[in-house]
Parts: C-alpha cells; sequence; structure tokens
C-alpha cells in the first residue's frame, strides 16, 4: 500500500529538514528520506567539519603570533589525529541531534535512496510513498577531474577522511573549497601548492579582495601556481605523486592531491524523467523565484538548484516554501538578493552586494567606490604586517550602499550586523552617521572618505 504524506523532503540536509520540520510545525504530516548520514553536506562533510579545522588553523596563527606578544609558547605541533577524533565525535552528535529533532515533531524519517515513479509517488527501499508537495533538496557532490590519474586524488570529502596530516599537497581549483583548503593545510603545517587555472583564485569576487588575498596567502607560504592546470597524476617509485600540467610541466612529491574544481548536483539516482522534472544546461532541477519546477506539486531547493550553494540559503528556501505551502502565507519566497557570504580564508574574507565590477554594469557612472587597505591594530606587535582591505559601493544620489566587501580578521564576524543594514536600505550617509566603536577593524567601515 501506499503511505500518503503531505509533505516529503527527498534529502536529510540543510534544506530538507528545515522544509519539513517547518512543514510539521504547521501541523502537516511529512517525511524526509535520507539516503545517507542526517544534517547532508553542511554537517558531515561540509561548513561543521571545515569551521572546526579552520578554528585549529586560526589557533595555529595565534600560537604563532603569540610568542610576538611576549608569552614563551610551544610552538609544538598539531595532534590531528585527537583533533579528527573530537570532531568525528562532535558531528556523530549533532547527526543525533538532528534525529531526535525531526522525532519530537512527528517527522517521519525514511533511510534509503529516493526515486520518483511518478509527479506524487517515489519509491524508497521497494516501498512506495506519496504526497500532495514534494521537495527535491538532494545537494550536491564534488566533481572529479576527467584527467588520467585523477582518483589518485581526493576531494573535500576525502580531506575529512584524512587521519594525518599530509606533508605537502597539491591542491586544485580557484573557488571556495580551494582557498579555504588551502589556507587550513598551511596554517597546519604542511607545504601546499595552490594551481588556479587562472589569474587568482576567486576570480568572481571584487578586485580588491581577490589582490588582497593573493597577496596574505603567498605571505603565508602558499605556493600559488597561476595558469596551471593538471593534466596527469602518476605514483612516483618513491611513492609520491606527481602533476603533469597541460603545458608539461611536472610538479613533484605529494603525499596529497585535494581536487577543488567545483560540485555537481545530485539528481542520477532521483529518475526525475519519470516525474517529468526539468534541468538546466548544467544538471541542477529548474527552480523558479518561488522553489517551484516545472511540474506542479515538485519543488526544488538549496545546492541542487545551483542558485546559491550556502546553508542559510537552503534553510531560507526550504522555510518559506514550506510557510507559501502550509502556514497561509502565498506569496512567502526567499529573496536571493543580497546574500551575505563569509570565505573562512586565513584571513577570512566577507561579502554582500555586487562587486564594482558589476556594479558598474548594472549603474554605470552613477556609483560611488570607497576603499582602505589598513594593517589591523592586532599586527602591531608583530613582525609580519598582513593587510585588510575594505570597499563599500554606493549607487545613486542618495549613496545607497550596493555593494560590502571585506577581507581581513573579524571579517566573518563582522558581516553579518552590515548585512542587515544593507538589506533595509543603507545609504553611506546611515553609516556616516553611526558611532564608530574604537579600536576595531569594523569601525574603519563607518568611517570610509
Ligand atoms: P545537502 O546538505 O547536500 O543535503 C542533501 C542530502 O540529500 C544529502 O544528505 C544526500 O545524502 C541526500 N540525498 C541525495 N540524493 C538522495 C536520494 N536520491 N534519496 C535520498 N537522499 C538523497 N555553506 C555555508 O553556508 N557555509 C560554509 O561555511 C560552507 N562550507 C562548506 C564547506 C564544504 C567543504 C562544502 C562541500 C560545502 C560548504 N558549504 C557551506 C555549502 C553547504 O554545505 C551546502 O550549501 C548545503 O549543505 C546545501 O544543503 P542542501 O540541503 O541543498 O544539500
Ligand atoms: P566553486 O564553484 O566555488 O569553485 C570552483 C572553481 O574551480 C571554479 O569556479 C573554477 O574557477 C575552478 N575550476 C573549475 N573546473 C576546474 C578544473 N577542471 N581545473 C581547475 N580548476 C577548475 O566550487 P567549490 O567546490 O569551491 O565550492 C562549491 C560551492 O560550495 C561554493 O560555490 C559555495 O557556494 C559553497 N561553499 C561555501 C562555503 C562558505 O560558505 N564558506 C565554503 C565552501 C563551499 P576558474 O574558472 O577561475 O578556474
Amino acid at each position: 500500500m501506499t503511505k500518503q504524506y503531505d509533505l516529503i523532503a527527498i534529502g536529510g540536509g540543510s534544506g530538507g529538514l528545515a522544509a519539513a520540520q517547518r512543514a510539521a510545525e504547521y501541523g502537516a504530516h511529512a517525511a524526509v528520506i535520507e539516503a545517507g548520514r542526517l544534517g547532508g553536506t553542511c554537517v558531515n562533510v561540509g561548513c561543521v567539519p571545515k569551521k572546526v579545522m579552520w578554528n585549529a588553523a586560526s589557533l595555529a596563527h595565534a600560537i604563532h603570533d603569540a610568542g610576538q606578544y611576549g608569552f614563551a609558547v610551544d610552538h609544538s605541533a598539531l595532534h590531528w589525529p585527537t583533533l579528527k577524533l573530537k570532531r568525528d565525535a562532535y558531528i556523530e552528535r549533532l547527526n543525533g541531534v538532528y534525529e531526535s529533532n525531526l522525532a519530537k515533531r512527528n517527522v517521519d524519517l525514511i533511510r534509503g535512496t529516493a526515486r520518483f515513479v511518478d509527479a506524487h509517488t517515489v519509491e524508497v527501499n521497494g516501498e512506495q510513498l506519496s504526497a500532495r508537495h514534494i521537495i527535491i533538496a538532494t545537494g550536491g557532490k564534488p566533481r572529479w577531474p576527467d584527467i588520467p590519474g585523477a582518483e589518485l586524488g581526493i576531494t573535500s570529502d576525502g580531506f575529512f577522511e584524512l587521519e594525518d596530516r599530509p606533508q605537502r599537497v597539491y591542491i586544485a581549483g580557484a573557488g571556495y573549497i580551494s582557498v579555504e583548503l588551502s589556507g587550513v593545510l598551511r596554517a597546519l603545517g604542511a607545504e601546499v601548492v595552490h594551481a588556479v587555472r587562472y589569474d587568482g583564485p576567486l576570480r568572481d569576487s571584487d578586485e580588491l579582495i581577490r589582490d588582497t588575498l593573493c597577496t596574505e596567502i603567498r605571505r603565508q607560504g602558499i605556493d600559488l601556481q597561476t595558469h596551471t592546470i593538471g593534466a596527469s597524476v602518476a605514483r612516483a617509485d618513491d611513492g609520491t605523486l606527481t602533476v603533469t600540467t597541460l603545458t608539461g610541466r611536472e610538479l613533484t612529491g605529494f603525499d596529497c592531491v585535494l581536487w577543488a574544481i567545483g560540485r555537481e548536483p545530485n539528481v542520477a539516482a532521483l529518475d526525475l524523467p519519470a516525474a517529468g522534472v526539468e534541468l538546466t544546461d548544467d544538471g541542477h532541477v529548474v527552480a523558479d523565484g518561488y522553489q517551484n519546477t516545472n511540474v506542479e506539486g515538485i519543488f526544488a531547493i538549496g545546492d541542487v538548484t545551483g542558485q546559491a550553494d550556502l546553508t542559510p540559503v537552503a534553510i531560507a528556501a526550504g522555510r518559506r516554501l514550506s510557510d507559501r505551502l502550509f502556514g497561509g502565507k502565498p506569496d512567502r519566497h526567499l529573496d536571493y538578493r543580497n546574500i551575505p557570504t563569509v570565505i573562512f580564508s586565513h584571513p577570512p574574507i566577507g561579502r554582500v552586494g555586487l562587486t564594482e565590477n558589476e556594479a558598474r554594469a548594472a549603474y554605470g557612472d552613477d556609483i560611488k567606490v570607497y576603499r582602505t587597505r589598513f594593517t589591523p591594530m592586532y599586527y602591531a606587535m608583530t613582525d609580519d604586517k598582513p593587510q585588510a582591505a575594505m570597499k563599500l559601493i554606493t549607487a545613486g544620489a542618495d549613496e545607497k550602499i550596493i555593494g560590502c566587501h571585506l577581507i581581513g580578521p573579524g571579517s566573518d564576524e563582522m558581516l553579518q550586523g552590515f548585512a542587515v543594514a544593507i538589506g533595509m536600505g543603507a545609504t553611506k550617509a546611515d553609516f556616516d552617521d553611526t558611532v564608530a566603536i574604537h579600536p576595531t577593524s569594523a569601525e574603519e567601515l563607518v568611517t570610509l572618505r
């Protein structure tokens, strides 16, 4: 017999869990189908273990600086296996918390891989389930390069399985993950070659941020190799890995090759043609501004839609969708403009709104740009003088802020509050009218000239 629900979320990651729980809070009979570990990418192989590693790397930087603040510190190396054990235990606890949260709200958890039978029915472990509303929230997975020897490398999933710190790492890719993991590995003592296809990582970031990042990662000793594309990987006689580039250059001596070249949507197992759901050219599920797919009653949220691959985006889209379907809020939907985002590089980067290039393309000469580059006061005591940088972009006569870009210590925590102000339509005059908090880096943003 087919089991009936009001809502089925396929995928127990950030988006699926949020949507199902919100629906249940409105009294809907909801189910989550999860093929792997509850919590999805973010909890198991994404934000959470990454942030633990980023924290460890930040501690390594602090230990390095502590001597210059007068501390007698022991620079003994990190015991990676201890950290991994604690990190894994923390995540296991979270998996349990997610499961009990579902139980508390009477959301059924079905473990297995779902595939569509028709537009209102899915099959899991041979059992058919039907719902008025089905949400595709199956997320994504790391992309592998199609080159000989690629399988000798790992992706970010494999990074979180490493039992010990690699000694010499080749990281390919130019996005968030490449920048975050190269910073972590370098801070924790690995030699890092970061290979990018063009002239630097994060090509779609604002130029000021990109330039500052490149300077800072080189300062930390990351060997940033631009215009470098791996064409093959081979294991040498001594067991190390050699990457041969498209131009025939050999980069040698690696005990870890890490592919961070993007992610692709998890759709293969779903049999979407059975339900008639359309995909974009790059394989994401087509979803409109209300998360509707082309098939009535089927919705898509989170990474599988490729709109903004961020946990809070998947959660917000899921909750708003359930508000709309079950909460009597027919116009509730996520506005994808002005989504703040942080890259946990060392130092961290924060961004909300348009880059200078994007602003110029949208507003022509009707923009004004304020920028600063400075040495945070923390480094007054250190020999090394890492730089921070900030940029505000305004549009129109009233100088409404349309872009805010930060790089430097604290940018990760700084951005959220500024994002609220910018989301509310703050102008440069509003920033200028705000009394500064001294001495901080954040005060630079309200004193820009
Ligand atoms: P997911 O969390 O991927 O969940 C999808 C779930 O669906 C998975 O559990 C999968 O097992 C399941 N599934 C797939 N197919 C099926 C099927 N057919 N049947 C049943 N279940 C299925 N975002 C941030 O905001 N901040 C960060 O700091 C951050 N760091 C990241 C670091 C890394 C290394 C990575 C990889 C990602 C990071 N992200 C970060 C992105 C964030 O993890 C994702 O945007 C978020 O997890 C997307 O949520 P989702 O619900 O769309 O998909
Ligand atoms: P991204 O899509 O961010 O970046 C991947 C980049 O790698 C591409 O933009 C491209 O840059 C480069 N690339 C693509 N193909 C190749 C190739 N064959 N060889 C070498 N380089 C290649 O992917 P990520 O995997 O880094 O991250 C996926 C998403 O996950 C992010 O976009 C983000 O939304 C999310 N995420 C969020 C985090 C956060 O919030 N802090 C942290 C981690 C991930 P180019 O064209 O310049 O070569």
